[in-house]
């Protein structure tokens, strides 16, 4: 279940790989791409950044090779414009070297260190000591390509059923019980790509994972038409190892503007996109939960940091203005927020990986975080890998 990249994709893979079987979609809004996948910053990563050998950093670099593919087949709106990695002190030169040394090591192509004469060839107006080059990373309408996922399977053997939420799920003999609000659903096989609300589900299925969802939200800003002369593509800091974040960039967008952000902040709704929006029941179960508070303990001035750039416009240019000096706050607007679905362990570590569990024809991804919409369709794969060994079909 789920209409994000992440279910959507399973689907359309399920459907090419096993032509007979009929697959259903269960979504609990009205449209695809509602939540995370909807509301992202739109780029195509690379696959630099991430730990060699991990999930993320193989299938961030499959999953990139076939969406590219995927959006010049079906004209998705995409643009390989490429982007570049700002260090604005020589503090951070360590940390460039590190990034540029695991790019290497993930064989990202056509990687390049450069000088501040060339940053400015690239982007004129940022001011930087040295970057990394990333030729292969871009931007995309992940909503876009979420709609034609869905046309592609239900063009086959595949439906995607709109606001069913599923509540609970039931064995049944050699059955799934599938309940929603109004339905009941039987099935044999069950894939929980609901993001947000995946622990929920999967709670829902008996499982009992001690990973647990713990939503950040990422507010933006987007440049006034008269400032977007100061990004030409893809512009982004050297990211605080600590944090799973990647600090608040300038991103053009693949359906025109450009934004800036996200920050991340701990909110107390999971799809509580208001600045006010509030839940008692999901803030007790966040706060509640110990791995929570460890990771509070760990990384409250961060947080508090993160706070002050969420209420104070000013503070948040400011971040900015590290990379770009020139942007002032007369040339922002605020734009819509998207809210990430971390998973935190309990000891307080923030999972980092893609995560799936498994249990007798289920299976559960209780992780996938950035760069899943970039990687989607190579998690598809990898999901149809493990319904063969594991379903053994
Ligand atoms: C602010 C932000 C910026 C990001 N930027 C990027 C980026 O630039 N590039 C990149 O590659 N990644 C980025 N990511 C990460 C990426 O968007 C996510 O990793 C990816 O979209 C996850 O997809 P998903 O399908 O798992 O989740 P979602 O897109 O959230 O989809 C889950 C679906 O499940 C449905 N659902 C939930 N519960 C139920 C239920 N009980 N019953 C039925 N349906 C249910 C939801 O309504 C939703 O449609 C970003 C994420 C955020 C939030």
């Amino acid at each position: 279940m789920g209409a994000g990249i992440v279910g959507l994709s399973t689907a359309y893979k399920l459907s090419l790989s096993f032509p007979e079987a009929h697959i259903l979609v269960l979504e609990k809004e009205n449209k695809v791409a509602a939540h995370q996948t909807g509301k992202n910053s739109g780029v195509i990563h690379s696959g630099i950044y991430y730990k060699p050998g991990s999930y993320k950093a193989k299938n961030c670099k499959d999953g990139r090779h076939q969406l590219v593919e995927f959006c010049t087949e079906h004209g998705i709106a995409m643009d390989i414009c490429g982007k570049v990695i700002v260090a604005t002190d020589e503090d951070e030169i360590p940390r460039l070297e590190a990034i540029y040394e695991r790019g290497v090591e993930n064989e990202i192509e056509g990687i390049e260190k450069i000088g501040p004469e060339e940053l400015k060839q690239i982007e004129p107006h940022v001011k930087g000591i040295a970057a990394i080059k990333v030729p292969c990373a871009g931007i995309v309408d992940f909503g876009g390509m979420c709609v034609k996922l869905r046309e592609l399977l239900e063009s086959g053997n595949g439906k995607v059923e709109f606001g069913q939420e599923v509540r609970q799920i039931k064995k049944e003999g050699d059955e799934i019980l599938v309940k929603t609000k109004s339905s009941v659903f039987k099935t044999k096989y069950l894939i929980n790509c609901a993001g947000l609300y995946c622990d929920h589900v999967a709670r829902a299925a008996g499982i009992k994972s001690p990973v647990k969802i713990v939503p950040f939200k990422g507010e933006y800003y987007e440049l006034r038409p008269e400032a977007e002369y100061l990004v030409n593509n893809l512009i982004y800091p050297l990211p605080n190892p600590e944090f799973p974040f990647l600090g608040v960039h300038f991103t053009r967008m693949a359906l025109g503007g450009i934004e800036c952000g996200p920050n991340a902040v701990f909110v107390f709704k999971r799809e509580g996109y208001g600045k006010l929006a509030f839940s008692f029941k999901e803030s007790l179960e966040s706060l509640t939960f110990k791995g929570f508070w460890k990771m509070a303990a760990q990384h409250w001035r961060m947080g508090m940091d993160e706070y002050k750039r969420s209420f104070s416009k000013k503070a948040f240019v400011k971040g900015l203005q590290k990379l770009i000096p020139s942007v002032r706050e007369e040339h922002l607007k605020v734009s819509p927020p998207g809210i990430r679905a971390m998973a935190l362990q309990p000891n307080g570590e923030i999972l980092d990986d893609f995560y799936y569990e498994i249990i007798e024809n289920q299976i559960h991804v209780l992780n996938a975080p950035s760069p899943a919409a970039t990687a989607g369709l190579a998690i598809g794969d990898e999901i149809v890998k493990k319904v063969r060994t594991e379903f053994g079909l």
